[in-house]
């Protein structure tokens, strides 16, 4: 392995393999020097998308996280119940 240096394809900014935040998309995987740098790179991504297509996964991805939140806020409430 001896690509340790990564240039970040947002802002350009060369980084040690490791420090950077690594997502995978379509297969490939992507590394960007910073969390700001990966939220700029989906921004722009998501005006390439077919905008129904995106409703529809919105909607899927604000569900999944409603799901999350609510089983964790039952969880809360048997636990008090239990004390
Ligand atoms: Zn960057």
């Amino acid at each position: 392995m001896e690509n340790r240096k990564i240039e970040c394809p947002v802002c350009g900014r060369i980084f040690h393999k490791g420090q950077g935040i690594k997502i995978a998309v379509s297969g490939q995987e992507l590394i960007f020097h910073s969390k700001s740098c990966a939220i700029k790179f989906f921004k722009s991504l998501v005006l390439y998308l077919d905008q129904k297509n995106l409703e529809d996964a919105a909607r899927m991805v604000i569900k999944e996280f409603e799901d999350r939140l609510n089983e964790v806020k039952e969880k809360r409430k048997k636990k008090l119940e239990t004390l």
